[in-house]
């Protein structure tokens, strides 16, 4: 079973994607990023996000893991949503996703995957 979180750009979420229902619709019906778990179950354990700020967004996700692990619900993946690909790559998000990235897998030692839907 893949265990994910997904992390979320704070401005948009809720805002104009709103309840999140792209990103539960892709993964219910495994498109996008999700398409690589078409074969396995999926367990959603957070989907939080940056903090609405760019140096938040490792803290946030360590703050993330850390409860996830106090309930017992470690997860194996992060998502970086395609809210936050938006946020960088349309729009004025200095958050540098390869970095990101990177930080995530090496001080988390988690799977990052970048992006979820495709909508
Ligand atoms: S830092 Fe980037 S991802 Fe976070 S709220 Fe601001 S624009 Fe969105
Ligand atoms: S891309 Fe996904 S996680 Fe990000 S705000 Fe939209 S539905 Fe939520």
């Amino acid at each position: 079973m893949a265990k994910i979180a997904i992390l979320s750009c704070k401005k948009i979420k809720d805002i104009t994607c709103v309840s999140c229902i792209k990103c539960f619709k892709a993964m219910q019906a495994r498109e996008g990023e999700f398409a690589r778990y078409k074969d396995e179950e999926l367990d959603v354990v957070a989907m939080g996000d940056c903090g609405d700020c760019p140096g938040l967004a490792m803290p946030k996700l360590a703050l993330i893991s850390d409860v996830a692990k106090q309930y017992g619900r470690d997860f194996d993946t992060v998502h970086l949503g395609t809210c936050i690909v938006k946020a960088t790559t349309t729009a004025a998000c200095p958050i540098n996703i390869d970095r990101l990235k990177e930080m995530i897998e090496k001080k988390m030692n988690k799977k990052v995957v970048v992006g979820t839907h495709n909508y």
